[in-house]
């Protein structure tokens, strides 16, 4: 049992939102546990809440095939939400809702420790890139605090607003270079870290 799959159970005791008795399923999140990357979209939708997993409808279907155009799978990645329970008739996530969920948003980000965090969405990329417009900052990143933030379009634009789509395989075009780029950095900074002097006998 690992610490994520603890949190799970928590996530699922959660009654702060009117919304947490109208769910089906809790849906916290799934994916790899030594994830280098992972992905935050929106809330659950129908589908996700019969099934308590993320993105298992077209959306997802759509964000897995991007996946696969960098040779990725869901498995390889780590895969969660802003909000962890269907806002009724998939309104738009409340302000109270996002604020009650985000300690648990924050304990899979401590989990997972990710190099990258792709926002899907606005209202993921309200939360780490605040008072930015996604059609500005879409395929482009920042890093703070050892963490690599990359702004995207939800997958589920593309189904709505289909000429958003070839932006959105575009920009997913550009993880596996951030990603090689931030492992890099990483390693430089590795190796630039001066070595502990040694205490010398005659000091
Ligand atoms: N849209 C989201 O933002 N998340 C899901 O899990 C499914 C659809």
């Amino acid at each position: 049992m690992s610490a994520l799959t603890d949190l799970y159970k928590e996530i699922a005791l959660c009654r702060k939102c009117e919304i947490a008795r109208s769910r089906t399923k809790v849906v916290p999140g799934e994916g790899a546990e030594n994830a280098d990357i992972m992905f935050i979209g929106e809330a659950p939708g129908f589908h996700e809440d019969q099934q308590g997993r993320p993105f298992v409808g077209p959306a997802g279907q759509f964000l897995e095939e991007l996946l696969a155009s960098i040779n990725l799978t869901r498995q390889k990645v780590y895969i969660a939400n802003v909000i962890k329970c269907r806002p009724t008739n998939n309104r738009d996530p409340l302000p109270i809702e996002i604020a009650n969920c985000q300690p648990w948003l924050e304990r899979q980000i401590q989990l997972l420790s990710p190099k990258i965090i792709v926002t899907l969405g606005r209202y993921s990329m309200a939360k780490y890139f605040p008072g930015k417009s996604i059609s500005k900052i879409h395929g482009t990143s920042q890093t703070r605090d050892g963490i690599t933030y990359f702004a995207m379009y939800h997958p589920a634009a593309a189904l709505h607003q289909g000429d958003l789509r070839s932006d959105i395989i575009k920009d997913m075009q550009k993880l596996p270079g951030l990603l090689a780029q931030v492992k890099q950095t990483a390693v430089k900074e590795t190796v630039s870290q001066p070595e502990p002097q040694q205490l010398s006998m005659f000091q």
